[in-house]
């Protein structure tokens, strides 16, 4: 079992065009290239299943959670290294917190944005130290980057919790910036 994993938070759909899929592929091969082990949502659905299958093909370990109700056969994934059936969504996205070192999201709907958000949300309250960074694919989250700054503009956010959030096109410069000293974190007091 690698000890260093990263919790990828991505789409239950392949989405409409599919250099989704293709950077969905490689960015779960260099995950695991990079010596990391992938968390995720357990589904073999969608970019979700994607980027298992990959990361698995590449040879590295893949675990999932997933709660009961969304474990029946046709979206849990049966081969994966371990998948951990957990009660409620609460208890897997903290499951999910626990397993892993980091957190990367890659193109998705709500439910990547609802654990992108509880990640940064639970980063900025201390629940967790870990880095939390989006691959921001051909653009996509632009639109969700912008409403992050006025957020800051507005006075809804302060600048150094935004600062807690990294966003690149590489998945490389994403792994980089996690393995390293990392500019952002909240002083201890
Ligand atoms: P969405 O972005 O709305 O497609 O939701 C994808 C994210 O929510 C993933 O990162 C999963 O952790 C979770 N999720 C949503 N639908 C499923 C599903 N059918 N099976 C497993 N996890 C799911």
């Amino acid at each position: 079992m690698s000890s260093r994993r990263i919790c990828v938070f991505c789409g239950s759909h392949l989405g409409r065009d599919e250099r989704f899929v293709g950077a969905a592929i490689d960015a779960a091969e260099r995950i695991v290239r990079a010596g990391y082990g992938v968390v995720y949502g357990g589904g073999r659905v969608g970019l979700m299943g994607v980027v298992a299958n990959a990361a698995l093909a590449a040879g590295g370990e893949v675990i999932g959670v997933i709660p009961g109700a969304l474990a029946s056969a046709e979206v849990a994934h049966q081969g994966l290294s371990a998948l951990h059936v957990v009660q409620s969504m609460h208890e897997r996205k903290a499951m999910m917190t626990d397993l892993s070192e980091a957190f990367i999201a890659l193109p998705g709907g709500f439910g990547t944005m609802d654990e992108l958000c509880e990640a940064l949300t639970w980063r900025q309250l201390k629940i967790h130290d870990k880095p939390v960074g989006i691959f921001n694919f051909e653009g996509f989250f632009d639109p969700l980057l912008s409403l992050f700054d006025r957020m800051v503009d507005e006075g809804f956010v302060m600048e150094r919790s935004r600062a807690l959030l990294r966003a690149s096109s590489s998945i490389d410069e994403l792994l980089s910036w996690l393995d390293g000293p990392r500019n952002g974190n909240l002083p201890s007091s």
